[in-house]
């Protein structure tokens, strides 16, 4: 199971966020917005929000790996 750990902008806490599939978009949507074509979902841990990946913050701390 591929895992991350980052920040949830939904509940603004930590934690290995779990794959949950790719969104894709026709190429020019993409384009449009400016977005890549392939989109990975992530769920939180925490609040079990589904986040895409260009809403996926970084980890702020480095404390857990
Ligand atoms: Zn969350």
């Amino acid at each position: 199971m591929q895992t991350r750990y980052a920040t949830c902008p939904s509940c603004g806490r930590q934690g290995h966020f779990r794959c949950n599939g790719k969104q894709r978009w026709p190429r020019e949507v993409a384009a449009q917005h400016g977005l890549p074509p392939v989109i990975t979902l992530w769920t939180c841990p925490n609040c079990l929000s589904t986040i895409s990946e260009i809403d996926l913050r970084p980890a702020t701390s480095v404390i857990e790996r």
